[in-house]
């Protein structure tokens, strides 16, 4: 047979490095600015159009190159940052795959100006897809600067898989902020369709997450510091009570490089224990110190995996050092989440909340008895449920579930168990439904046929609510305030990074809407979600999850039978916005079967 193995020319091989190391604009972004630090810049200026897929800029006053370097930086495996297989393991710079630049390249129009201080002109390259289209010189001060155009102009389908622009911002501002927390040291200035989002001047770790996440943090910030032979760790943890549903505060550095790295953050996550939420995540920026022969970066050309040789001790190290600052700042005793997540009742506090229910069974009671004695169980009642809250009308029950339980509200009985269930008794059996989903299911279907439907009406609010936000939040605000306008918000920009708002939903009482809009936020700069729901849904969740009754609230026998009559009207009953299950059932059927009847 003859020869068949083919050396592959360099663009194809380029445009394959491409798709590991370029998978959107924010690759592109953290390469380019990498390659700025590397050149020693002291300032970095990064330029944006229409989310990055028209242009990305990124200017710095660095060390330059010569004009042959300018020529093979474009090339694969060109690079100035090694040269021996055993520099792998002392490796002190961002960059030393040599790969980025030939890889950009070949997927995109790249512009590319650089002069060092040895010359006096600056050389200007236009490369397209590898190939050189222009070589010029031009006056330009001492530095590089590289504009990539039209990512992926020459790949259609990778093109089209690109987000949104706000979606892809959103990618390359969580880049930006790696690389900018990372060096507090370098001004970094960022523009996005002209508009000036950061100038981060040169500054403290501290005053840089400030700068970057907003005063608000700033009382936040648990400092650490520990010494040890494996490892220098610094930095700063979040109070528990700044924790977030998402991972956006969560930062980890290696000797400076950004890095991801489930095993170091569990040890986090543990040594958090008993202070957190369910499902809330601790946020940090920490900083390790170790010597470059005791890891390995080289695992993956995104380079934000790494390999210690010391895992396990530096797992211990990290748990213990974070344990110790939450006890010295004596964040641990001074908390009780218990009491904030779960016994905080919406509608005004309850002090029966915190006490075991106690429930009156009446004996002579039998649940599958069909005549109208309502009353079963007295609850010792001191009831939180608003009605008013509950608008959605009707008694018709759907179709399917008339067929399935015979459901007819005029055989309903019903108690409340563990002031947490409503059971009840229906012509074919028993139905026991989680009282705070079905509540959520209930607001947030109203919630949604309200804006969708109807013209909300706001409740002008005398004294108007202020809520800071910071420059990312200022981001999602331009894009969401028609949304939240629509929804029954009247919230104006008052300062730079100050919210007014005089005008909040209809019937969502005032002390909830800050972590209303807490949520929301939240919820937008969460890209990790996999679905993309629309912003008024996002908007409903959070107003349902606040607003709907919780556990431990003891509700009237008539509260009970609201719920229900609102539930069964809702479009869809089975499970809450949540995705969480509402009720489960046990038929007559299953019942005979248990008893062996
Ligand atoms: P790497 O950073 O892994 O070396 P790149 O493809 O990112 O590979 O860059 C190739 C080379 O181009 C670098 O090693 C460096 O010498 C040069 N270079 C790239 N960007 C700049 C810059 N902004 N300033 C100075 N030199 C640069
Ligand atoms: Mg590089």
């Amino acid at each position: 047979m003859a020869d068949i193995i083919n050396l592959l020319p360099e663009h194809v091989a380029n445009q394959i490095a491409a798709g590991e190391v370029v998978q959107r604009p924010s690759s592109v972004v953290k390469e380019l600015i990498e390659n700025s630090i590397d050149a020693g810049s002291s300032l970095i200026q990064v330029l944006i159009s229409d989310g990055g897929k028209k242009m990305i800029k990124v200017v710095d006053n660095g060390c330059g190159m010569s004009n042959n370097d300018a020529r093979k930086s474009i090339k694969r495996h060109a690079t100035s940052k090694i040269e021996t297989a055993s520099d792998l393991f002392s490796i002190k710079t961002k960059g030393f795959r040599g790969e980025a630049l030939s890889s950009i390249a070949a997927v995109s129009q790249v512009d590319l100006k650089t002069r060092i201080k040895d010359n006096e002109l600056a050389i200007n390259l236009r490369v397209e897809g590898n190939s050189a289209k222009d070589e010029k010189f031009l006056l330009s001060p001492i530095g590089t600067s590289v504009s990539i155009h039209n990512l992926f102009y020459n790949i259609p389908a990778r093109r089209k898989f690109l987000k949104s622009d706000s979606v892809e911002l959103r990618h390359i501002i969580d880049e930006f902020h790696r690389v900018s927390i990372s060096h507090p040291e370098i001004q970094f200035k960022f523009t996005h369709n002209s508009n000036e989002l950061f100038d981060l001047k040169p500054a403290e770790l501290k005053k840089r997450i400030i700068d970057i996440f907003g005063e608000k943090i700033n009382e936040k910030l648990v400092p650490i510091k520990e010494k040890t032979s494996l490892a220098n760790i610094s930095g700063f943890i979040l109070k528990p009570d700044f924790s977030k549903k998402t991972r956006i505060n969560q930062f980890f550095f290696v000797n400076n490089r950004f890095i991801k790295s489930p095993f170091l953050n569990h040890s986090v996550l543990s040594s958090y224990e008993g202070l957190l939420k369910p499902n809330y995540k601790p946020g940090y920026f920490l900083f390790f110190k170790v010597d470059t022969d005791s890891i390995d970066v080289n695992i993956h050309p995104t380079k934000t995996e790494i390999k210690f040789e010391n895992e396990q001790s530096l797992y211990a190290i990290l748990k213990s050092t974070i344990k110790h600052s939450l006890g010295m700042f004596n964040i641990s005793p001074s908390l009780d989440f218990n009491y904030n997540e779960s016994f905080e009742p919406t509608y005004g506090k309850s002090k029966s909340g915190f006490n075991n229910p106690k429930i009156e069974v009446n004996s002579n009671f039998n649940p599958f008895e069909n005549d109208d004695n309502q009353v079963y169980f007295k609850s010792n009642s001191n009831s939180n449920y608003n009605e008013s809250f509950i608008e959605v009308e009707s008694k018709s029950f759907p179709n399917s579930l008339n067929n399935l339980l015979d459901f007819k509200s005029s055989a309903i009985k019903l108690f409340q168990f563990m002031n947490k269930y409503i059971v009840s008794s229906v012509q074919s059996g028993i139905l026991i439904i989680h009282q705070s989903r079905a509540h959520e299911r209930i607001l947030y279907e109203n919630f949604l046929k309200r804006i969708t439907q109807t013209n909300v009406s706001t409740q002008k609010l005398v004294i108007p609510i202020e809520y800071k936000i910071n420059k990312n939040e200022k981001v999602f605000f331009s894009e969401l305030s028609d949304v939240l306008t629509s929804c029954g918000f009247t919230i104006i920009l008052k300062k730079e990074f100050l919210l007014e708002i005089n005008g909040i939903p209809e019937k969502c009482p005032k002390e909830n809407v800050k972590s209303i809009i807490d949520d929301i936020f939240e919820s937008f700069q969460n890209k990790s979600s996999k679905i993309n729901f629309s912003q008024s849904d996002i908007i409903a969740k959070s107003f349902a999850k606040k607003n709907a009754i919780k556990n431990n609230i003891s509700l009237e026998i008539s509260e009970q039978q609201k719920i229900l009559d609102d539930l069964f009207s809702c479009k869809e009953t089975l499970i809450s916005p949540f995705n969480k299950k509402i009720f489960i059932s046990v038929s007559n059927d299953e019942l005979k079967k248990k008893f062996n009847l």
